[in-house]
């Protein structure tokens, strides 16, 4: 197997001392799907920004997609999260006014594919989420459950090596959220590495890894 994320002794010190990670170690292979877990505050969010490379450890050393983070300059970074990472949050964050099949084609523009393209494999992934009969509706035309549905297909428009989701069912109703994982777990079993970030014990306990963390150190299963 393929470690698509490593972590090894990962510490992170915000400023003002907060030490939101303690020496976390941890790996995650190509085509896995997991739950990291644990009560709010325990370093879940800090985690999941580092394995997305959106900031860097204070010590340890960071592994995404066989790059070291430390080793990249801000460009390669970038590059890095742009075409194989995808991040799918709990509010969203779709552009308002603006119709889903270009919410999602937006999640090409960093890879230069020309906007008839980008329209197009935008309305596939729409497609793909249930949401073929949606591609013209704007964010305020559409459901919590549908919404995040557009961000999903968003993230994963551009086919990232990882897909990785703080809390996105955390605002939605049940059903909404169970259609959402659904989704998740196809996308698993076509064969992308799925992080879910969760304070919730039964979506951890219905996926096939589980990470639990306490006081930014990860407790074990
Ligand atoms: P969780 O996602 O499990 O709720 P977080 O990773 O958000 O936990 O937070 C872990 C700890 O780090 C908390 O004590 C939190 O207050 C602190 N923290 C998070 N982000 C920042 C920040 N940008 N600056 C300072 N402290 C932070």
């Amino acid at each position: 197997m393929t470690a698509v994320v490593e972590l090894d002794a990962v510490t992170k010190e915000y400023p003002g001392g907060v030490a939101a990670l303690r020496g976390v170690t941890l790996s995650i292979d190509a085509g896995e799907m997991l739950a990291i877990v644990g009560p709010s505050g325990s370093g879940k969010s800090t985690m999941l920004h580092l394995i997305g490379t959106l900031d860097r450890p204070s010590a340890g050393m960071v592994r995404v997609d066989g790059h070291d983070v430390a080793a990249l300059s801000d460009r390669r970074l970038s590059a890095l999260r742009a075409y194989r990472i995808g991040f799918v949050f709990q509010r969203f964050h779709l552009a308002p006014g603006r119709p889903a099949v270009d919410n999602v084609a937006d999640g090409l523009l960093y890879a230069g594919v020309p906007m008839r393209e980008r329209r197009a494999r935008a309305a596939d992934a729409l497609v793909r989420v249930g949401l073929g009969d949606r591609l013209g509706h704007p964010p305020h035309e559409l459901s919590g459950g549908e919404r995040q549905r557009v961000a999903i297909a968003r993230a994963v428009v551009g086919e990232p090596a990882l897909l990785l989701a703080d809390e996105p069912t955390g605002s939605l109703d049940t059903a909404s959220g169970a259609g959402v994982l659904e989704i998740l777990r196809d996308l698993h079993a076509a064969g992308t590495t799925v992080v879910v970030i969760t304070h919730d014990r039964d979506i951890a306990a219905s996926l096939p890894r589980q990470v639990a963390m306490r006081d930014g150190e990860v407790v074990g299963p």
